[in-house]
């Protein structure tokens, strides 16, 4: 893939460096069959170092996800080569199966078919908390 000339894809760009990998993981992007690039730490004047994720498919990404783990990274969709939407990142409200909890008496523990929700708390200061027992996501 010439990493620079996607026709058709998502490239996600001023994602906060050494963030990238994360994101990569999260996105369940290792699971794709279509070229996914992910550059670390490019010379960005904005933030001094950036990563940047091309994925070379137009596929749909979990923007909740990605909203979460680094708020201020921008999602541009190409098409024909360029741009035709730039999605706008917010925290989501409700995050379910991205963090778990880790309080060993909620009930997640011992319900494994239960689904793991976080609930923002606090937008200030992107607290989540579980909606069982209440416990800080990390
Ligand atoms: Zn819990």
């Amino acid at each position: 893939m010439n990493i620079d000339s996607i026709k058709n894809g998502i490239v996600i760009d001023h994602i906060v460096a050494g963030k990238g990998m994360e994101i990569y993981n999260l996105l369940g992007l290792r699971e794709i069959d279509c070229p996914v690039a992910i550059i670390q730490n490019v010379a960005s004047k904005k933030m001094g170092k950036k990563d940047i994720i091309k994925i070379d498919a137009d596929i749909d990404i979990d923007i909740d996800v990605l909203g979460y783990v680094d708020p201020g990274a921008t999602v541009n969709v190409i098409k024909d080569g360029s741009i035709i939407d730039k999605k706008k990142l917010i925290l989501p409200e409700v995050l379910t199966n991205v963090v778990f909890c880790k309080n060993p008496r909620c009930i997640t523990q011992t319900e494994q078919e239960l689904d793991h929700v976080f609930k923002l708390a606090d937008r200030e200061t992107r607290v989540y908390r579980c909606l069982y027992c209440e416990a800080k996501a990390k």
